[in-house]
């Protein structure tokens, strides 16, 4: 890598005066300032200042270096320095930094597929040569630089070029465990012959579902039971959080750059003050219709989204602290907050819906307490698929595929780690071979989490994980399987069920 940058210190006053001792600086720091951090084995590392000139308050530098002191770094060592040096003889230090250009060579490991697909903020000219990239950044404030924006752009152009080769490619896929073959008591999709029989209703908006009475009670017994013969063996116990997620938590878990496409988001009242509403409020009275133009002067700009899982808010609640030994491992659930997800045209029955319901079960502790814990909780879904609604499953560990890509060590030491999906054979899709197995469940254990939000342990560091529980996914599993004919079901659900609820006798 090679860096390549022109920038201008602009200080408080003249610098002309200082010119001796400002070159004395640069190239004392040429020497020694700019080398620091260079491995002991790399000869000529760093950064060189190879040009400056002065004009009035203005230092012009031409700095070039590898990678191991980057350019934007040597410049604000530089800024710190001069300022030292500067500061106690000639009464100036730097007010502002000016970067006029800022050039990149980077080696690539392979070439990108499609370079009209890579324009980035910052980049203003990307060429690709050989194995080399050069890019060309605009826009950066010393403020940016100190922030460390050009690690990341360049980090999120390696990113975009490795996602034009994983493209199209199916996540990795290994099937851990199936249950027996079980007997199918239809073929029918659930979601359309509970729909036929008034026990459900769309609406009243895009992917959203009304459940009635005997739906309702289907789908809060399947809650109960997860509740009750999953976590509470296992100690889980309950929180309650708010459905209303601030970016900055969606930050660190990763979801505002991985799903924004999915999320729904919240607007706040720009004023709760009901004379600036009068004029829309009048409006609403004579048309019977929202002024939708004028509801959006309204109202702000989203700061938040509504919950697209329940467990970045459970991060949120422990951020930054210290959790004591005897509370470890932390087993949390969280069953009040419906999340919502922009589903679009992949919206289907019950199954996949922008608004569904779920425990989400959470737990920090270390790595070997989440190995342990993860073997008891798939014991108890075990018992649960098994005894309880005795359905046809699959359990496999998926990575997706810019995951793989790590390869080597980090897979190794990751072992127990990463995701495992929960599948159900849905008989209405077709033949087990050959249609897609419904994933209504998940569990995971995660090194990310307790790092981006500063969760700590008093001894060992902590991992965290969760697993969803999407009581649509095991209703739509356990009705695809079963039927909708409550003498038909498993006697374990049955037990569970009870009676089946009147209903609503519609004219
Ligand atoms: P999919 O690949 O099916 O979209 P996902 O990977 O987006 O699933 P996760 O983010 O892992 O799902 O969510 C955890 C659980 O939440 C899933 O196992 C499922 O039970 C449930 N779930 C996710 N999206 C939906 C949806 N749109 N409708 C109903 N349940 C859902
Ligand atoms: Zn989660
Ligand atoms: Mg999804």
């Amino acid at each position: 890598m090679r860096l390549d940058l022109n920038a201008t210190l602009i200080f408080s006053d003249d610098v002309e005066p200082a010119k001796d001792k400002i070159k004395e600086c640069l190239e004392e720091s040429n020497r020694d300032l700019l080398k620091r951090g260079v491995p002991e084995d790399v000869e000529d590392g760093g950064a060189n200042v190879r040009a400056h000139s002065i004009e009035k308050e203005n230092l012009h530098l031409h700095i070039i270096s590898d990678r191991y002191v980057r350019a934007h770094d040597a410049l604000l060592r530089l800024k710190k320095q001069l300022n030292q040096e500067l500061g106690p003889e000639f009464h100036v230090g730097v007010r502002d930094v000016d970067i006029e250009d800022y050039i990149i060579e980077l080696e690539l490991e392979r070439l990108p597929k499609r370079e009209e697909d890579l324009k980035l903020p910052f980049v203003e000219r990307l060429e690709f040569e050989d194995d080399m990239c050069s890019m060309s950044l605009s826009s950066l404030s010393e403020e940016r630089l100190a922030k460390n924006y050009v690690d990341r752009i360049i980090n999120r152009l390696r990113e975009k070029i490795e996602a034009q080769y994983y493209e199209g490619k199916e996540e990795k896929w290994e099937l851990l465990f199936k249950s027996e073959k079980k007997d199918m008591v239809w073929r029918e999709d659930p979601t359309e012959v509970m729909d036929d029989r008034g026990w459900i209703k769309r609406g009243p908006t895009k992917g959203k579902w009304f459940y009635r009475p005997e739906a309702a009670k289907i789908l809060k017994t399947l809650e109960r039971i997860a509740v009750e013969e999953v976590l509470k063996p296992l100690g889980f116990e309950e929180v309650i959080e708010s459905m209303m997620v601030p970016f900055d938590v969606w930050i660190d878990t990763g979801h505002m750059e991985g799903i924004p496409n999915e999320a729904y988001y919240v607007a706040e009242p720009s004023t709760r003050n009901p004379d600036e509403w009068a004029e829309i409020i009048d409006e609403i009275k004579i048309t019977k219709e929202v002024p939708l133009e004028k509801l959006d002067e309204m109202t702000d700009t989203p700061k938040a989204g509504i919950c697209y899982a329940q467990c970045p808010v459970i991060y949120w609640s422990l951020r930054n602290e210290t959790i004591s030994d005897d509370s470890l491992p932390l087993l949390l659930y969280e069953d009040t907050v419906p999340s919502t997800r922009y589903e679009s045209g992949g919206r289907h029955g019950i199954e996949r819906v922008d608004e569904f319901h779920r425990v989400e079960p959470v737990y920090i502790g270390t790595k070997e307490q989440l190995t342990k814990l993860k073997d008891s909780l798939i014991e108890r879904y075990t018992y649960v698929f098994d005894e309880i609604l005795d359905i046809e499953w699959r359990m496999a560990k998926v990575e997706p595929f810019y995951l793989q890509q790590a390869g080597g060590e980090r897979e190794e030491e990751e072992a127990d780690l990463g995701t495992i999906d929960f599948e159900a054979y849905l008989p209405y899709r077709g033949s087990r071979e050959d249609s897609e197995w419904l994933e209504f469940g998940n569990l995971s254990i995660f090194r990310k989490y307790t790092e981006s939000f500063n969760i700590k342990g008093q001894t060992e560091k902590l991992l965290s994980g969760c697993t969803g529980i999407g009581i649509e996914r095991w209703a739509t599993a356990f009705l695809a399987q079963k039927g909708i004919d409550a003498e038909k079901w498993p006697e374990g659900f049955r037990e569970h069920f009870g009676d089946m609820p009147k209903g609503i006798e519609l004219l």
